[in-house]
């Protein structure tokens, strides 16, 4: 459980401020999402890279393979498009960031913005700054933020719900708890954008310089704004993937809408985004949630689940069925199922993104044709609008080689997309295994409970 430390509040020069959402509250006004009764928080330990330490099913000699490959170039290397040295070199650069921060404190038992927070560098020891009101304090964040890189910035109340209810010691194989200052009251949310060319090379470790360079760049634009907010007097946490669930806090924070991909689609660049969280008691006013079309549009559109290689992204209705224990329990949605993720990107020795690269949203918004797509997306025409994206081709895949070759393109496609529309034989395939799940699932509940 969360264990929240006991001190006293201090005291807030605005305290006025927006409450933290109660567990039954609706969910970012969705009509789609509802965090059932049945809702219970997410252990650390269940996350698929945690599972890839402890879990029999997937702590074995591939996994250690497919982690040691972001350090060793040639560990997956192998002669197929984007998988040779350069390939692996180039993904390899950005996460030395990340992994420098990691390996820092591990002896502290902490590997800081995968499964802790970033600890301060000489926290400031100073009284809270009077800001004028919340208001002028949003804007001054929100300009510090982008400032220091950020591309998005949204704002929302810290939320319970979300935070893990424990966190997970990879060198210990144990669970350690959670410790948030009772004092938290707003979280900070940062989208880092990710670079479209490069996504659009998925499934491939060329292309995995995207998340590779979005989590370095993030790492640094949260340190940078946790100090400036300690040095105004305020409590500022940094969470990169520690602590909490980044995608509901995107969404409460204003930043975009759920998509049948599990991911966060903002309006600026579609899922192509990362996203950092600060929690801290500095009195700040709250973004609203935002609606484009975004979950009218997932639920006629299935590029997402039709281009997933291993089928892991629901073609169905949202729901609360759980593939396993890697899913969040008793949230109404669509789910992922992040055990067959994993184990394709294990297999493939890098991360993938194709439920990033062949979403209607993945656009470059600069251009006409996608605000024009956007809009459409927004309005009744969706389906012709689904209909027209299919023909531009923008979701095929790049090949990797022809990107090395070209500044700015046009690049060969490597492979060709499927389109936006339902697949019944793979929405049929997916059911029959679900059926067989859920079967061995009764079983078992039905075995245990004639033995008790
Ligand atoms: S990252 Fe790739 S494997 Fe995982 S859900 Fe998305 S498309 Fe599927
Ligand atoms: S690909 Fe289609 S279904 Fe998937 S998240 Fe994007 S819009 Fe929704």
């Amino acid at each position: 459980m969360n264990k929240v430390a006991d001190t006293k509040p201090a005291k807030l020069l605005f305290p006025e401020q927006a409450q933290a959402p109660a567990q039954n509250e609706p969910f970012a006004n969705s009509k789609n999402i509802e965090i059932t009764p049945e809702f219970s928080g997410f252990h650390q330990h269940n996350d698929m890279f945690s599972r890839g330490f402890w879990d029999k099913g997937f702590a074995n000699r591939i996994t250690m393979r497919f982690f040691r490959s972001f350090v060793k170039p040639k560990e997956r290397m192998r002669d197929e498009e984007g998988f040779g040295q350069e390939d692996f070199a180039v993904r390899n650069g950005p996460w030395v960031v990340t992994e420098m921060f990691a390996e820092m404190k591990k002896h502290d038992d902490r590997r800081e913005g995968f499964t802790d927070d970033f600890s301060p560098h000489i926290p400031p020891k100073v009284e809270p700054m009077d800001m004028g009101s919340p208001a002028k304090a949003t804007k001054r964040v929100k300009k510090v933020a982008k400032l220091y890189g950020a591309d998005l910035v949204g704002i929302t109340a810290y939320d319970p719900r979300w935070t893990y209810r424990s966190k997970f010691s990879a060198r210990k194989i144990a669970s350690k708890p959670v410790e948030i200052p009772a004092e938290v009251t707003n979280v900070i949310v940062l989208g880092k954008s990710m670079r479209h060319d490069v996504v659009r090379m998925s499934p491939t470790a060329t292309a995995a310089t995207s998340s590779a360079a979005g989590y370095a760049e993030d790492a640094i634009t949260l340190l940078a704004l946790a100090q400036y907010i300690r040095s105004l007097g305020y409590i500022a946490i940094a969470n990169q993937n520690d602590t909490n669930l980044a995608i509901p806090y995107a969404i409460q924070a204003g930043l975009g809408e759920y998509g049948r991909n599990g991911l966060c689609i903002t309006r600026e660049y579609g899922p192509r985004v990362r996203f950092g969280r600060i929690l801290t008691n500095m009195p700040l006013d709250h973004d609203k949630p935002i609606a484009f079309g975004v979950e009218k549009t997932c639920e006629i559109c299935r590029r997402c689940a039709n281009n997933c290689p291993p089928q892991a992204i629901d073609h169905g209705p949202p729901s609360t069925y759980t593939f396993n224990r890697s899913n969040t329990r008793g949230i109404k949605k669509w789910t992922t199922d992040g055990e067959k993720c994993f184990k394709f990107w294990v297999s493939r020795g890098s991360d993938c993104a194709n439920c990033i690269r062949t979403c209607p949203y993945n656009k470059e918004f600069d251009k006409l044709w996608s605000k024009v797509l956007r809009f459409l997306l927004s309005t009744r025409l969706r389906k012709l609008a689904l209909h027209l994206d299919d023909k531009t081709r923008m979701h095929d895949q790049i090949k990797p080689s022809s990107w090395w070759a070209s500044e700015k393109g046009p690049f060969t496609v490597l492979e060709r997309a499927k389109d936006h529309a339902l697949m019944p034989d793979l929405k049929g395939q997916q059911d029959r295994i679900k059926a067989i799940r859920d079967a061995k699932r009764a079983k078992a509940e039905a075995e245990a409970g004639a033995a008790d």
